[in-house]
């Protein structure tokens, strides 16, 4: 039986259940399992499943409060034809790097990949638990979390979906997937503010216990779809067991050879759930986490130092404009030995002046990690470079990941083979990739859709198609310092 506890330490064991259904624990730390279960077959035997029974095997090993059923219908469900082919995540190979495309779901981002099985995983858990109050999600988001949440929550019973993203902080199709979603049970709020600012006025709310007495009183609990939550992070490790099996079925490697993983990194969820599949017996060997010009995690990773207090720029990347990755307070309980007194006294830190320093032993075990940061410029030349030379497109925060990883080879001469997670359709930030393959000229963000398909003939996804013509539903825009009132007003 694995249970969860905070990385704070200061609250008990939950099922995996309770902490799906808690979010966030009480005392703000992050749930994580008590053991790291190992994989209950061999890397031969894995290569022969499909990413349905793969999801199957690695949400079993970390929820064994759910029965074999209820697994199953939970993957039944989520992994279907929202997903535009049957693989659910192709890999693809470019420049000697194999593409694993997350973004195949229903909004074009990897956030799919977790957010449609969440609400599945959270109400066979209020089933479980025999939890009669509804379940309100509040989410932060820079952009692709926000609709793939919406998308998954969308008249989900019981359950209702507040989503608060940056105002001008998002791009033109980010902001329209939102602004235009359906549902009896959803809510979206612009926010004179970044995404920190949106994550901080969360876990605020989720923080303010009159707050949550009033909720309870009137049938609400308040939970997470951030990734914060553990139940988006189970679901992220599947992909990273599922692209390493692909390479062994295609001949690529042998089983137990190793593979390195670079991610484009923001909250530090996604890279977590590839550490996470290390731990579980994936032979990944270092793990490259690619930043933007918010490069607060390459310091990290060079220096033991993480420190937020510097600029944030917004870049063509924006779903990766973070200062404050929050998942890495679950690295930091890792690599302490689950020692959640030191963790407590970081975070301390981090609150108080923004800034904590690793001590000698911690930092000695961020070798697995490397970290490189790209800026916008760059980031365009990745994107022109690749179409040029390969014809395939990226999207501006693949094409963070796949610069930064060409620096670590040239730099290391590390000729490993290499899983990249692809994290969004070129059409989701459709102006930046189009100036990138030189279209210009005066153009809306849906005019560069369509003028990105005539040119290169890539399809475009069925949820973006058509969006411009949509109606806009939600349009309330709110100061940072209002979002409790805007939780209110939705709800009461
Ligand atoms: C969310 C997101 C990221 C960053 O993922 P994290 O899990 O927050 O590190 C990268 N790329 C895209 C397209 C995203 O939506």
């Amino acid at each position: 039986m694995i249970n969860y506890i905070s990385t704070r330490g200061s609250e008990r064991a939950l099922s995996g259940a309770q902490a799906i259904i808690e979010g966030i624990a009480d005392d703000k730390g992050l749930y994580m399992p008590t053991v790291i279960p190992a994989l209950a077959m061999s890397l031969d035997e894995i290569s022969k499943l499909d990413y349905k029974d793969i999801a199957k095997i690695v949400l079993s090993a970390f929820l064994t409060d759910y029965t074999r059923e209820e697994i199953e219908s939970c993957v039944a469900k989520a992994y279907d034809s929202k997903f535009d082919t049957p693989e659910i995540v192709p890999i693809v190979k470019n420049d000697g790097i194999h593409f694993m495309e997350l973004y195949h779901g229903s909004t074009s981002a990897f956030k799919d990949m977790a957010l449609s099985i969440l609400p599945h995983l959270l109400t066979t858990a209020m089933d479980k638990e025999g939890e009669t109050n509804k379940i309100c999600i509040l989410t932060a988001t820079s952009g692709d979390t926000g609709k793939a949440a919406l998308a998954g929550f969308a008249d989900v019973e019981n359950t209702e979906i507040i989503v608060f993203f940056p105002n001008n902080g998002v791009s033109a199709v980010q902001e329209k997937q939102m602004t235009t979603q359906l549902g009896d049970n959803v809510h979206v709020y612009a926010i004179n503010g970044n995404f920190d600012d949106a994550q901080s006025g969360v876990k605020q709310i989720f923080m303010n216990e009159d707050f949550a007495y009033v909720l309870e009183k009137r049938g609400y609990k308040l939970s997470s779809a951030n990734s914060i939550n553990i139940g988006r992070l189970i679901p992220q490790i599947a992909y990273y067991v599922y692209g390493y099996a692909q390479l062994v079925k295609r001949g690529e490697i042998m089983p137990g050879d190793e593979v390195n993983v670079a991610v484009p990194t923001g909250n530090f969820g996604n890279i977590l759930a590839a550490y996470f599949a290390k731990m579980l017996g994936i032979p990944f060997a270092r793990l490259v986490c690619a930043s933007n010009q918010n490069r607060v995690l390459t310091d990290f990773f060079e220096w033991g130092i993480y420190d937020k207090n510097r600029m944030f720029y917004l870049t063509n990347s924006p779903s990766m404009d973070i200062l404050i990755s929050s998942n890495l307070e679950r690295l930091l309980y890792l690599i302490s030995g689950g020692d959640t007194d030191e963790v407590q006294r970081l975070m301390r830190d981090l609150d108080e002046t923004g800034r904590y320093e690793l001590g000698d032993e911690m930092r000695s075990s961020l070798a697995d990690f490397y970290g490189g940061s790209c800026d916008s410029e760059e980031t365009e030349k990745a994107i022109s470079d690749m179409y040029e030379k390969h014809g395939y497109l990226m999207d501006t925060h693949t094409a963070v990941a796949y610069k930064v990883y060409c620096d670590y080879r040239a730099e290391t001469g590390d000729e490993r083979p290499v899983l990249l997670a692809s994290t969004a359709s070129a059409y989701k930030f459709a102006e930046s990739v189009g100036r990138s393959i030189g279209i210009g000229g005066d153009l809306s963000g849906f005019e560069f859709i369509e003028k990105i398909n005539e040119l290169t003939g890539v399809e475009i996804p069925a949820g973006l198609k058509g969006l411009n013509k949509k109606e806009v539903l939600h349009d309330r825009i709110i100061e940072k310092n209002e979002m409790l009132d805007a939780v209110r007003a939705s709800l009461l």
